[in-house]
């Protein structure tokens, strides 16, 4: 088992209830416990287009056997299932999930980077992932 840090992020739709079925999604995924949820945090959009509303965001922290390659697919599903539609680069999403760190593995491939690249300067990642950590 790993110790696994996510974050989740919205700002489309009914965005308390998005991150809320992300993270049921989450503690029904096989190999998994979800140990800690963070409060939900409301906070500014960084970059992206402007006048786009605010984010809640969150952070968990996890306990898994699953890949990080198949975790990245099991969290790209559960956007799918929430209605994620890709538009612009930062743009407004129902819902965004990332993986923050998977245990103390380096992963630098083309379609993961853990730890995530864009955290560390990030208001909206480490406030929530200080109160699971
Ligand atoms: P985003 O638009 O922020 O959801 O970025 C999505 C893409 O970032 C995904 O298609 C992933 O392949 C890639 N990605 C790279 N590193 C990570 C990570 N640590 N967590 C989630 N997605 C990642």
């Amino acid at each position: 088992m790993v110790i696994c840090y996510l974050g989740i992020g919205a700002n489309l739709g009914n965005r308390r209830k998005n991150i809320e079925e992300a993270i049921k999604k989450i503690k029904e995924l096989k190999q998994t416990k979800v140990l800690k949820v963070s409060r939900l945090i409301q906070t500014k959009p960084v970059g992206g287009p402007s006048g786009q509303p605010d984010f809640l965001n969150a952070a968990l922290k996890i306990q898994t056997r699953i890949t990080p390659l198949n975790l990245l697919k099991e969290l790209k599903t559960i956007e799918k299932e929430l209605g994620r539609v890709k538009t612009v680069r930062n743009g407004p999403r129902t819902i965004d999930l990332d993986i923050l760190f998977y245990g103390n593995k380096i992963i630098q491939s083309k379609v993961l980077t853990v730890p995530h690249p864009r955290m560390f300067a990030r208001e909206f990642v480490l406030k929530p992932l200080a109160e699971v950590i």
